[in-house]
């Protein structure tokens, strides 16, 4: 099937799947493809690419600058590559330390930017899965909102590979729960995204109260 059918059928899940349609937007997970792919999901009403790797998104955004892309950062992210991203990135999804979360906030001050950013959180405790704790982001949540550079707009998180779909959905729905506590007691309401599920787990967290779903085989393979 074409990138632009496997986009309808996407469409066709949100509304079935999730309570609140309007809100979902999809993620094209670009790694499978080059800027061609990109191209293609721009074309079926698309904008919005993530890229896990800092260099194969310059090496696609060099390309496509001129193009009206809303370029995501997915993938785990290097401090020391911040910079080659600043300046253009519409939102961070995977931001898992306070070190790193300082760090964006620095190279965003010196270039008089507010960076949107997501936490990622290892909802599971897998010790392969990156994103934090539970316990060290509520610590680190004092300081984390001391930053005025990054504007933090909600959570993200990996669901384990299960094959039981309630450990998956276990997982979504703690990652929901936790932003509602806060919501609560930090950011009075402001944190509205929940970036979660992938190709194989996205219909679960659609129904859990996904507002963004990350999806790469399905477009592209
Ligand atoms: C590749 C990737 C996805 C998409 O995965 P698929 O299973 O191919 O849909 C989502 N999130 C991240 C962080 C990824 O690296």
């Amino acid at each position: 099937m074409s990138v632009a059918e496997n986009i309808k059928l996407i469409k066709e899940d949100i509304k079935k799947y999730s309570k609140n349609p309007d809100k979902v937007k999809i993620i094209a997970a670009t790694k499978y493809v080059d800027y061609k792919g990109v191209e293609e999901v721009l074309e079926a009403g698309i904008k919005n690419a993530g890229e896990n790797r800092v260099q194969a998104l310059r090496e696609k955004r060099e390309i496509l600058k001129e193009k009206d892309i809303n370029w995501n950062f997915i993938g785990h992210l290097q401090k020391n590559k911040i910079k080659y991203i600043i300046d253009y990135i519409f939102l961070i999804h995977s931001v898992d330390s306070l070190g790193l979360a300082k760090e964006i906030n620095k190279k965003a001050e010196k270039i008089d930017r507010v960076v949107d950013i997501l936490l990622e959180v290892n909802i599971s405790g897998e010790k392969s899965k990156s994103g934090y704790n539970r316990e060290d982001l509520e610590n680190d949540m004092t300081e984390l909102l001391k930053l005025k550079n990054i504007n933090i707009k909600g959570l993200m998180t990996m669901a384990p590979l299960a094959e039981d779909n309630n450990i998956v959905r276990k997982v979504f729905r703690e990652l929901r729960e936790l932003e509602e506590e806060l919501n609560e007691n930090y950011f009075n309401g402001r944190l509205t995204e929940l970036s979660m599920g992938m190709t194989n787990d996205y219909k679960i967290a659609l129904e859990e109260g996904a507002t963004m779903i990350r999806i790469g085989s399905k477009i592209f393979l």
